[in-house]
């Protein structure tokens, strides 16, 4: 079984083809173009879809090593995204299942973040249900019971700005490029994460809010920078790596509560800001420290990718879970 699987929510023109569960080819086509602006432009994003999803499919295919007419299927990203990039993805591929008179596929793209896991990859395990999927990323923060493949419910999220967001306007505060999420890793790699403390904001239950984190930094950056102009310069290391602590410890509290909650201790984090280092050393350490087991996933499967979309493919080809033409893309979609 051979499925195309094509991704373009955001900002990324991604392509893969799996073989059941197995990824032989994932290709990213990343806009640069964006860095100018310091975050992603909607309209340049669907044009450089536009210019990017053909070389990228025929890329994708040819490094599998197969061709278009040995295809199964063709799965796409139904939604969330930003609508114009999701339009090209899905005409593409509702062209393509009717010129080769193969099944459509629509994938959520959230769900497609936490099935990840069920690639198979050597010396990675699969998660069993039920498990808690925690959704770090640039427009998501939630925290989701997952008790079958397409059975998911969101516990927790957040009420304002994603971790994603968190991660980026702290970088962009500090003088840091778009995205700034991996340079915050980096710097913070080399830092002290108490050189500075940043309160966590209370809120109840499972959810979460970063928006006040942002200011808080805002303000703490301002005040040191109007004492000492080389203030950002001197520290940023400590800055970087003092947010990511609070960034890290805030996901924890509501994970150690959701655990609580849920009596489940199985975790699997999926998302862009699963691929911060931080973040992936204190599950690994979460797992000897509290019990669990935490599935951190392999790295090119963290941020937007096409293989996340294929292994949602596979799964719902073999529940014969199919679209037709008529299928919608939706800017913003439930589980
Ligand atoms: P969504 O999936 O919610 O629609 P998205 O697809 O735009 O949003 P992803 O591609 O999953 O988001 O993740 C991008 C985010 O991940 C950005 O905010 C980026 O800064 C962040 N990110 C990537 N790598 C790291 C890292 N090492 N540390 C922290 N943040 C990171
Ligand atoms: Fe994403």
């Amino acid at each position: 079984l051979y499925i195309l699987a094509i991704e373009s929510s955001c900002d990324d023109t991604a392509a893969a083809v799996l073989q059941n569960a197995k990824v032989l080819s994932n290709v990213v086509a990343r806009q640069a173009i964006h860095e100018e602006y310091g975050g992603v432009v909607p309209e340049l994003a669907s044009r450089a879809h536009q210019q990017n999803i053909v070389p990228v499919v025929n890329v994708a295919l040819k490094k599998a090593g197969i061709t278009r007419s040995e295809l199964s299927a063709i799965a796409f990203t139904q939604g969330p995204g930003l609508m114009g990039s999701l339009l090209v993805g899905s005409s593409f591929a509702k062209s393509l299942a009717l010129a080769l008179n193969v099944p459509l596929i629509a994938v959520n793209h959230m769900q497609a973040h936490i099935l990840a896991h069920y690639i198979d990859e050597d010396g990675y395990k699969k998660p069993t249900f039920p498990f808690l999927g925690m959704t770090i990323s640039g427009g998501h923060t939630q925290i989701v019971r997952v008790n079958d493949y397409f059975d998911m419910e969101v516990i927790g999220e957040t009420t304002d700005d994603a971790v994603g967001e968190a991660f980026d306007k702290s970088a962009k505060i500090l003088g840091l490029p778009y995205p700034g999420g991996p340079l915050i890793d980096k710097y913070a790699k080399e830092g002290n994460p108490k050189a500075f403390l940043f309160t966590k904001p209370k809120v109840a239950g499972l959810n979460f809010s970063f928006s006040g984190l942002k200011t808080q930094i805002l303000y703490f950056v301002q005040k040191n920078v109007a004492e000492n102009p080389d203030f950002i310069a001197e520290n940023r290391n400590d800055i970087c790596a003092s947010i990511q602590h609070t960034i890290i410890n805030i996901l924890m509290d509501k994970l150690k509560l959701a655990v609580k909650e849920t009596g489940i201790t199985q975790i699997a984090i999926g998302g862009g800001v699963s691929a911060n280092s931080g973040i992936r050393n204190t599950l690994t350490e979460a797992q000897t420290k509290y019990g669990w087991t935490c599935y951190i996933p392999k790295f090119e499967y963290t941020t937007d990718n096409a293989a996340m979309i294929g292994i949602v493919g596979y799964h719902k080809y073999r529940e014969q879970l199919f679209n037709d033409s008529a299928v919608v893309s939706k800017a913003r979609i439930a589980f």
